[in-house]
């Protein structure tokens, strides 16, 4: 920019100079003539008219003077012949600065130096007897103004020079600071990101450029993306991990929660094979009852299971219909009171008259009901209760099932929702029980817009409780 800056000034200030000289000069040409000095009123001979030109040239040493005819032959000149090129002069720089309305600089040859050009004055002239057309006055040393004024030109550009190489100066040390200053905020990136990446995508990222995302600039709006992209994708990993180690429990929950009904039942009716003669009728149909119950079991786990990939994989749609909730639960509670009896728990349902109906997939509310009150059984000790009871909740009928079992410690109670999730991992199994249920209730739930609720006190028990809508009437 610098060099651009005193090569466009260098030539912009000869212009101007060349243009103020012609433009002083310009009538230079006619004033000889006005003045008379080729002694015109007489009819003068070419001699005599090189001799004019000749004394008029050696006042003014600074000029050359040709008398050119139409075509630009030289006519007579100032010039003595050895010093100047023979030929014809350019008319058509000297046509032009006859017309007031040309620009200057006009440049036209000089017949001294052939190759270069010059500034010049000229006027039309007619003198009787030669063929003389223009007076061609070529302007050769400039003025002493005009000197001077190259000279405040040359100081001009060393001094500003100066100027431009101190801007240059500090706009490299601006730019230096400015880059560092853009660098420095991506130094801090690029190392929070390379830590991120050393920390197996498990470090948090600093919450400072997320707070800074609505002021900052574009570094600190790429560092808060980044942030929230870092935080996406460690939830994600952590997602994966969590799901990944889920997925090791469920296969070595479910083999085993399969194992030991399959093994009793196995051990049950090799006993049955090899001490077929032994035993007697009763013993028999005891062995064969109990292998039947394993098989129950298994087949129990099995449902659940099914029943939970199919929720999972949205497979499962609600078919809501108004549905009279006490009928469904007599039902339920019917199925299991033989179960209830044997150990003597008093299983009850109890709900109010004109109860309203509630909107809902009854097969689907059976399954929730099935399982919680088979729950409430699992966990009650012999000769407990367990109460299922309905009531108007505001716009919605609420189901509670009621237990005086072994409760459940606030802890787990945030959990018993998740998949195979068990509080005591040591007691359900056997019994069919993977920690599914409740997961399955949830989803259930969910698929009724309604949500699982407990609450509960150990030693002394548990109510699960839910809501679900009314139907329109
Ligand atoms: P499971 O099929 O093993 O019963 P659930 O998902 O139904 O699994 O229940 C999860 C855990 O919640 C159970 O292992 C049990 O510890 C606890 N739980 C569920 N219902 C009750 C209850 N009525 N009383 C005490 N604990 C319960």
């Amino acid at each position: 920019m610098t060099i651009v800056f005193v090569v466009v000034l260098r030539a912009s200030h000869q212009r101007y100079h060349l243009e103020s000289d012609q433009t002083v000069n310009r009538g230079l040409a006619q004033q000889y003539i006005d003045n008379n000095f080729l002694l015109s009123e007489r009819p003068p001979d070419a001699a005599e008219v090189e001799r004019a030109i000749r004394q008029l040239g050696a006042v003014n040493p600074r000029i050359d003077i040709y008398l050119i005819d139409g075509v630009g032959n030289i006519v007579a000149s100032s010039v003595p012949e050895s010093l100047r090129v023979h030929g014809p002069i350019d008319v058509a720089p000297i046509l032009r600065i006859l017309r007031p309305t040309e620009r200057l600089p006009i440049l036209g040859q000089d017949p001294r130096e052939p190759s270069e050009q010059k500034i010049f004055s000229a006027a039309p002239v007619a003198i009787r007897e030669l063929p003389a057309k223009y007076l061609y006055v070529v302007l050769r040393s400039p003025n002493r103004e005009a000197a001077v004024s190259r000279l405040q030109m040359d100081y001009a550009i060393s001094e500003n020079l100066a100027g431009v190489t101190a801007v240059m100066l500090s706009s490299i040390i601006a730019s230096l600071v400015v880059l560092r200053l853009l660098t420095r905020p991506l130094g801090r990136l690029e190392s929070a990101m390379l830590r991120f990446r050393d920390s197996n995508f498990s470090e948090v990222m600093p919450d400072e450029p997320l707070r800074a995302y609505e002021r900052g600039d574009e570094i600190e709006r790429l560092a808060s993306l980044f942030a929230q992209l870092a935080e996406l994708i460690r939830t994600q990993v952590h997602q994966m991990r969590r799901t990944d180690a889920m997925r090791q429990e469920m296969l070595t929950s479910v083999s085993h929660d399969l194992r030991t009904p399959l093994a009793t039942m196995q051990a049950q009716l090799e006993a049955l094979s090899l001490h077929d003669s032994a035993l007697g009728a009763e013993q028999r149909r005891d062995y064969l009852e109990a292998s039947i119950k394993q098989c129950q079991r298994l087949a129990h786990l099995v449902d659940q299971l099914l029943q939970a990939a199919k929720l999972e994989g949205h497979q499962v749609k609600a078919e809501l219909e108004p549905l009279q909730l006490a009928d469904l639960v007599q039902d339920v509670v019917q199925k299991f009171e033989m179960a209830a009896r044997e150990r003597n728990i008093v299983l009850h349902a109890e709900a109010p008259d004109r109860l309203p109906l509630v909107l809902a997939d009854a097969g689907l509310i059976e399954r929730v009901l099935d399982n919680l009150i088979d729950n409430a059984l699992q966990y009650t000790p012999d000769a407990g209760a367990v109460r299922v009871a309905l009531s108007t909740n505001g716009g919605a009928v609420r189901c509670s099932v009621t237990d005086t079992g072994c409760g459940i410690a606030e802890a787990d109670r945030s959990r018993i929702f998740e998949r195979f999730y068990r509080v005591d991992k040591s007691r359900s199994g056997g019994a069919g029980h993977a920690g599914l249920g409740l997961s399955i209730v949830t989803a259930i739930l969910q698929l009724h817009s309604a949500s699982l609720h407990v609450d509960s006190e150990i030693g002394t028990g548990s109510t699960f409780w839910f809501d679900l809508p009314r139907a329109a009437a």
